[in-house]
């Protein structure tokens, strides 16, 4: 080879290195982007996102699937006590136990690349497409296996064992730290928004979902419902049977409005034996007759105490609705206004003789071209 070919040669090689270095820079910038996101999500529903459409986008792979074990629903429970429905993360898949993959993949501690052999791998993936090599980056929080990321590729050549896998490891790693870092702050939030004696949410929770409620009523243009109740003469329960009778009579009554809800809806303990519910995408009429079933609930049916005595309780409610204005962003003030309404009605049903439904909506609403089957303003 001549001098001339052997220079045209290394300059080409020279190109080439040049290229992949940049396309590896840009890779490197893209994850470290990514990596920066998962590391601020600041919830789960945030960081199952990026931990699977997001991880599907940066690595450009035909099929990413999280494997994440919840022995007892808890991540579950923490996403839809957020108001987040499990389905909500198509590649997401939720096990009771890691039974349902490969007993080798237990035992991994370090990502795990090579060819998709069918049907042993088939679990890993929801609807595997023609896959031909795979990465599973296994999740690991205080040391156990708690679930892992399943990366396919229609290319054979894309995950072999050849690759090196520092990059994926760091990966994965930061994804179980994070994994655990917002489960916890999950956990810790719900201890403070959760009432420990019925075990509905308290009242900052409903402060806090109220406004987030309002907007997605306004961007979906759906109503929102509220239900104030309140358990008649429960002072009499307390003074005739003690407080812990009276505790036990909540804790039913908790129990009998919950069974009568949707999981959408937002039952809380309001403070002492008055509970406000919230009902998304119920307009007035359903919610007067979900009030008229959990008013029913309480009083066709005695309560027997621990202590050999069954009594009657009934309960008094207030009724309110509305319909927020696309555009319009004054959640605060018509979150108060929903409250106050349903507690006006709740007032009235008592001044009304108890045991019975009241309604008091915003002003203005039954003027809305979208008020359904809104057609008086008060009176049950
Ligand atoms: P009304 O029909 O007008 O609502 O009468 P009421 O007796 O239900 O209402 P009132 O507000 O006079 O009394 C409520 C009582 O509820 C007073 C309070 O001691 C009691 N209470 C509040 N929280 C708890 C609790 O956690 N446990 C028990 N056992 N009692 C509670
Ligand atoms: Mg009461
Ligand atoms: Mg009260």
């Amino acid at each position: 080879m001549d001098l001339k070919e052997e220079n045209r040669i290394l300059r080409l090689r020279l190109k080439e290195l040049t290229r992949k270095a940049v396309e590896n820079q840009e890779t490197l910038g893209r994850f470290y982007a990514r990596e920066l996101e998962l590391l601020s999500a600041e919830t789960l529903g945030e960081l199952l996102s990026g931990m699977s459409e997001g991880l599907l986008a940066s690595f450009e792979v035909d099929d990413i699937q999280l494997l994440m074990l919840d022995p007892d629903h808890e991540i579950r429970h923490l996403l839809s006590n957020n108001g987040i429905p499990v389905d909500a993360f198509p590649y997401v898949r939720f096990v009771d136990d890691l039974g349902v993959i490969n007993q080798r993949f237990l035992r991994l501690k370090s990502p795990w690349l090579g060819p998709f052999l069918t049907p042993e791998y088939n679990n890993l993936f929801d609807q595997p497409r023609n896959l031909k090599s795979i990465a599973i980056l296994p999740l690991i929080c205080s040391g156990q296996l708690v679930g892992s990321i399943n990366l396919g590729s229609q290319d054979a050549n894309r995950f072999t064992r050849q690759h090196a896998t520092d990059f994926l490891a760091r990966l994965a790693t930061i994804c179980g730290v994070c994994l655990e870092n917002v489960t916890n702050r999950e956990r810790l939030l719900i201890s403070g928004l959760t009432d420990p004696l019925t075990e509905l949410h308290n009242r900052r929770y409903l402060d806090r979902r109220l406004e987030e409620e309002l907007s997605r009523a306004s961007r979906y243009r759906q109503p929102l419902s509220c239900l104030f109740i309140d358990a008649d003469h429960f002072k009499r329960i307390n003074d005739n049977y003690g407080h812990p009778a009276g505790d036990q009579v909540l804790r039913e009554l908790a129990k009998r409005i919950r069974s009568q809800l949707r999981a959408s809806d937002v039952a809380t303990r309001y403070g002492g034996e008055e509970f406000a519910i919230l009902l998304p995408q119920t307009n007035l009429s359903e919610a007067l007759l979900l009030a008229e079933r959990i008013r029913l609930e309480v009083n066709s049916h005695p309560i027997y105490l621990d202590q050999g005595v069954s009594l009657q309780l009934s309960v008094s409610i207030g009724v309110s609705e509305t319909l927020p204005m696309l555009g319009k962003s004054h959640h605060k003030e018509l979150g108060n206004h929903l409250l106050a309404c349903a507690d006006q009605a709740l007032y009235i049903a008592k001044s009304n003789g108890r045991n019975r439904i009241e309604h008091e909506v915003p002003e203005g609403l039954e003027k809305h071209p979208d008020k359904g089957s809104l057609d008086k303003k008060k009176g049950a």
